[in-house]
């Protein structure tokens, strides 16, 4: 838009303020002069333009040669008064364009500029800041109120929280006995876990206005927005007292100070500092509670934490199962689900999500069941939505050849029989090589349910992880790239038991940070804190720890060879085969823990990720 107005600008600028000119040929210009119809010319010397009147007034325009003929020179003379110019001494002319362009630039500039301040200005009460009232949702709807009900699970949460509430509702009470109160309370957890859910509930249940903003919204290009934001964020708040200011994603704004990639950050720096500056500002009894929520606590500025500021931590941790059933219990609520469904089976095969992971779980299968015309969510649709939502999308189209196909299943066989005989990965659900998001084929497992891992427990997994890569070795001498996904997660516990879990006897009990969380705040480039003749083994060990299970794997396989072939053949047969049935091919008896109908893996997180390619 700025741009195309400034083309325009300099292409018509140049011509304005000029009397219009009839462009002539040099020699139209000459015939002319020979019947004494030119007034004047000018020459200028350097570009050859000559302009000029002619007698009648009119003005002309044009172009002639470097050097004049004599007896041009003469022609011209005859009648016309002749000048000539060394440069465009005529500065406007000269200028002007330029000049011209760049007040045009300027004045760009200063809309573009002018324009954001201005807007948050009045967005501030309007929209950068959405204020609801819940006591009075004037404007807002009434889906705007939230109470503690709409939050499931969280028990604690709530506990704490509801301390704030009563303050906001009974101020007198505190007031009277003269304790100082939590001006600010950080809910810290992952997310998806509720925390800005929360915030309103408190707001809900206290009845006080909710004045909520992101922490990125403070982030502007222009030095000194954010903190005017801030500063209209909390008159704001002042105004409508009671309230609850909730800034989210306060780690946006609230980073340490000059930590980072390229040292400080002016505007965030001001921001912050405005931030502190309005938390200061306000006494914890004027009915103004501040809750922030982050993911990242570790990176915010110690300022910031400090009493009187964002002094309480809350924590909103990811639901257990029975929370998870309750919150399926909550959004399952306003849905048409058959009876069929069991929230409670579904809740224990999904640990690991979050409260929006689970409500989009539902809403992935209230599509599913839209797909199949069906006016109800069924126990497929649930299926087809965790597959969807854990496993990544079905991959159509997706052409092997049969040699690949022989492979993948052989690989995924190896996972298999592998699964059901090692004690510590989770029961067994399926076996396919149905293509799911990248990979060929998957074994999946019921998560196996421990918040820690034993050593022989990590040592199973890393065996588990080889399982495919060991069958492909055994059937056909050799290994394909299929195995790479595996590999690196065999490489990364192994690497962890090394030098986080003090899990090797030749290391011992010693652990280092490992180096995942650069730019996140923290110091970019940290020293290798190990000697070089630590770092070489701890190199040594990892690769005993995978060598060690390779061979493992290898040995279970060898054992089990023929159960291994039978299911290789009935994949390629059927594709999918039930954890059951392996458990029948490799002879071992059923599995005694939970079984639930439908499959799962957890997601990335530990300890039990228990998906293999
Ligand atoms: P966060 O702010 O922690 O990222 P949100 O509060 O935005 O998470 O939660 C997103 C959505 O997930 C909510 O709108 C709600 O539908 C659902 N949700 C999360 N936790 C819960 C819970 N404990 N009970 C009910 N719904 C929840
Ligand atoms: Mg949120
Ligand atoms: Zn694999």
């Amino acid at each position: 838009m700025a741009a195309s107005v400034l083309l325009i600008g300099a292409i018509t600028l140049p011509r304005l303020g000029r009397v219009p000119a009839d462009t002539f040929t040099w020699s139209t210009l000459l015939e002319r002069a020979a019947s004494g119809q030119v007034g004047s010319a000018t020459f200028t010397n350097d570009t050859g333009v000559v302009t000029g009147t002619l007698v009648d007034g009119k003005h002309f325009r044009t172009t002639g040669p470097a050097a004049m003929a004599p007896e041009e020179r003469r022609t011209l003379g005859a009648s016309t008064e002749l000048r000539f110019r060394a440069a465009s001494s005529n500065s406007a002319e000269r200028w002007g364009p330029l000049v011209a362009s760049l007040v045009l630039v300027l004045i760009a500039l200063t809309l573009v500029m002018r324009r954001r301040p201005s807007d948050d200005r009045s967005a501030m009460t309007n929209s950068t800041a959405r204020m609801s009232n819940a006591a009075n949702p004037a404007g807002s709807s009434s889906s705007d109120m939230v109470s503690f009900n709409d939050v499931a699970g969280a028990a604690s949460v709530k506990a704490e929280l509801a301390e704030i509430v009563d303050v906001l509702r009974n101020p007198d009470r505190y007031r009277s006995i003269g304790a100082r109160l939590p001006k600010g309370v950080l809910l810290v957890g992952p997310p998806g876990t509720g925390k800005t859910l929360l915030a309103r509930a408190v707001a809900g249940e206290a009845g006080v206005a909710f004045l909520s903003i992101s922490g990125s919204d403070f982030m502007e290009m222009f030095v000194g927005v954010g903190a005017a934001r801030v500063r209209d964020l909390f008159a704001e708040a002042r105004r409508s007292s009671p309230c609850i200011v909730f800034i989210d994603e306060i780690d946006s704004i609230g980073r340490k100070r000059g930590a980072g990639v390229g040292g400080g950050h002016d505007e965030r720096e001001q921001t912050l500092n405005q931030l502190l500056a309005e938390l200061d500002g306000f006494s914890s009894l004027s009915g103004i509670v501040v809750l922030g929520a982050t993911n990242r606590p570790d990176v915010l500025d110690a300022a910031l934490l400090r009493p009187g500021r964002f002094d309480r931590h809350v924590n909103v941790p990811l639901p257990d199962r029975d929370e998870r059933r309750d919150i399926l219990r909550v959004h399952t609520a306003s849905l048409r689900v058959h009876n069929d469904v069991d929230l409670d089976a579904l809740a224990r095969t999904t640990p690991g999500m979050s409260g929006a992971d689970l409500a989009n779980l539902l809403n992935e299968a209230a599509l599913a069941a839209v797909r199949r015309s069906s006016s109800e969510i069924g126990a497929r649709d649930l299926e087809v939505a965790r597959d969807r939502v854990l496993l990544g999308a079905e991959r159509l189209g997706l052409v092997l050849s049969d040699e690949e196909r022989r492979v993948t299943a052989t690989h995924e066989s190896g996972h298999g029989v592998l699964a059901v005989l090692l004690k510590s990965t989770g029961p067994l659900h399926k076996v396919t090589i149905v293509a799911r998001g990248a990979a060929l084929g998957l074994t999946v497992s019921l998560p196996f349910d421990r918040a820690m891992l034993r050593r022989s427990d990590v040592l199973d997994q890393i065996c588990l992880a080889f399982g495919g890569r060991c069958a492909e070795q055994l059937t056909y001498g050799q290994v394909s790239t299929g195995a790479a996904d595996d590999l690196s997660r065999a490489t990364s516990l192994a690497r962890r038991m090394v030098r986080e879990w003090g899990m090797s006897e030749a290391i011992g009990p010693m652990a280092w940070r490992s180096d995942d969380h650069v730019f996140l705040g923290e110091q970019m480039a940290r020293s290798r804190d190990e000697s070089e003749a630590t770092a070489t083994l701890v190199d040594q060990e990892i690769r005993r720890i995978l060598r060690e299970q390779e061979e493992r794997a290898t040995a279970m396989l060898v054992q089990h060879r023929r159960a291994l072939d039978t299911l290789a053949r009935q994949l390629l047969e059927q594709e999918t085969v039930s954890g059951e049935r392996v458990r029948r091919i490799v002879n071992v008896p059923p599995s005694s823990s939970i079984r639930a109908s439908i499959p799962t893996a957890e997601p990335a997180s530990e300890p039990a990720s228990v998906s293999l390619p």
